[in-house]
């Protein structure tokens, strides 16, 4: 039986309907005002109090990294290279298909709580076979989410078990988990492990950091003589569709390269804030029209937040709020669409007949008039710092309901905290053992 949410406001970043319905069953079959609203064949949710919007994709995350909440780690600073060696590389090496899953339950719960339904993974761990497959486990068939999953090749693990881990998982072709290829950075990845990606790669696009740091270009200058957007480009690696994530430290001649590649970039500011190691340059990504999405590496399980540090980084970066409005905000939600609907195979992002029945229900009684021209201010101000929607569904089905996902998935998640438990220890055996 269809479902139809009812005397709720509904707005999907193009259309908005001020007392209205939606029906869905794994897609959308109508929406409308109240007045037009004549079936009886459905299952009704009221939607009082409610304003409905499509669910959220975020376009670069680290689902291993959910075990770094709450670890103790404490480390010398000097530079980049010690945050990923003595941070990410300690604590991913450990990672175990067990603790994999885990993490897996936990990112994506997190995710589907704060309206994000597709989540587009970047993947590193100590077991690299069958790594990708117990997150499409736990993201996919335990969540219910939609995923992208890769992993990160890189000289640090057995090469051939990285390739051989991308490319058997792309080749699975599972209904809502596609892989994309991936690899960890440039400053981790020879000459001969990119000819062999080459050889393996085909035609799938690739996921890979791009000048996170100055560190990445500086090494790819000295080692190469060329700088990181070109090189993956002499290798014929920057495959249509490939996500370029950051993407800070990358010249003119580089963001021309990804436009005629037909790559997008994933942007992640709060990250970068976070490691200071930049601010992205939105501006310049736009007047080339690269597709820009938006990610949160790891570092938190939100998108809107995301899009909001995104704004006013922006701002501070170009000395003017020129830099970033709200139209750009709904140009990157409209590109983050389109590229996630290609690369799932089912259309997202808007609430007309024939889109997945990806949405969320938010609590929000509009303390000002609220239209289609400024709904969106309404979400950015009002919404994105604590968004938090009552009910999700994703291709129709109710995964989160009354804020709470079901009770076998908050048992996983309970289970969650032995296994980061696990974790924390087989890591801190190896430090011991490296001494
Ligand atoms: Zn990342």
């Amino acid at each position: 039986m269809p479902k139809a949410i009812v005397n709720a406001r509904i707005y999907d970043f193009d259309e908005y309907i001020d007392h209205g319905y939606v029906v869905f069953d794994e897609t959308i079959l109508e929406k409308g005002p109240m007045e037009a609203f004549d079936r009886d064949d459905c299952t009704i949710i009221d939607g009082s109090g409610h304003l409905v919007i499509p669910s959220l994709v975020i376009g670069h995350t680290h689902i291993y990294s959910a075990f770094a909440r709450g670890w103790e780690n404490s480390f010398e600073y000097e530079s980049f290279m010690d945050i990923l060696e003595k941070q990410w590389w300690r604590l991913d090496a450990s990672h175990e298909h067990d603790t994999i899953y885990h993490s897996g339950i936990v990112n994506a719960v997190d995710h589907v709580k704060n309206g994000v339904t597709t989540i587009l993974d970047h993947h590193a761990s100590g077991t690299i076979a069958g790594s990708l497959e117990k997150l499409r486990k736990a993201v996919v068939d335990t969540v219910g989410a939609r995923g992208a999953f890769a992993f990160e090749t890189s000289d640090r693990f057995d090469v051939e078990a990285c390739l051989a881990e991308n490319r058997a998982f792309i080749d699975e072709r599972h209904p809502n988990a596609p892989g994309l290829f991936g690899l960890h950075a440039s400053l981790s990845l020879s000459e001969e492990t990119l000819r062999r990606v080459k050889e393996r790669l085909g035609d799938t696009p690739i996921h890979i950091h791009v000048a996170e740091s100055e560190l990445d270009q500086q090494d790819c200058l000295k080692r190469y003589g060329e700088r990181v957007v070109e090189r993956f480009a002499r290798h014929g690696l920057l495959n249509p569709g490939s996500i370029l994530t950051h993407a800070l430290h990358i010249n003119d001649a580089e963001r021309d390269l990804i436009a005629e590649h037909d790559c997008v970039v994933a942007l992640n500011p709060s990250s970068n804030m976070n490691n200071a190691v930049g601010i992205p340059d939105y501006p310049a990504l736009r007047k080339r029209d690269i597709p820009v999405i938006v990610g949160n590496d790891g570092l938190t399980s939100s998108v809107t937040t995301e899009y909001q540090a995104l704004m006013f980084a922006s701002h501070v970066q170009a000395k003017t709020p020129e830099a970033f409005d709200l139209g750009d905000l709904a140009r990157i939600l409209d590109e983050t669409y389109a590229y996630a609907s290609k690369l799932l195979g089912v259309r997202l992002g808007r609430l007309q007949a024939g889109y997945a029945a990806d949405l969320l229900m938010l609590p929000y009684i509009p303390p000002t008039p609220m239209r289609a021209s400024n709904a969106l201010g309404h979400l950015f101000f009002g919404l994105f710092n604590s968004f938090k929607p009552s009910d999700v569904f994703i291709g129709g089905k109710h995964v989160v309901k009354d804020f709470e996902v079901d009770a076998p998935t908050r048992e996983a998640y309970a289970a969650a905290k032995d296994a980061a438990q696990k974790l924390w220890n087989q890591i801190e055996r190896q430090k011991g053992a490296s001494r």
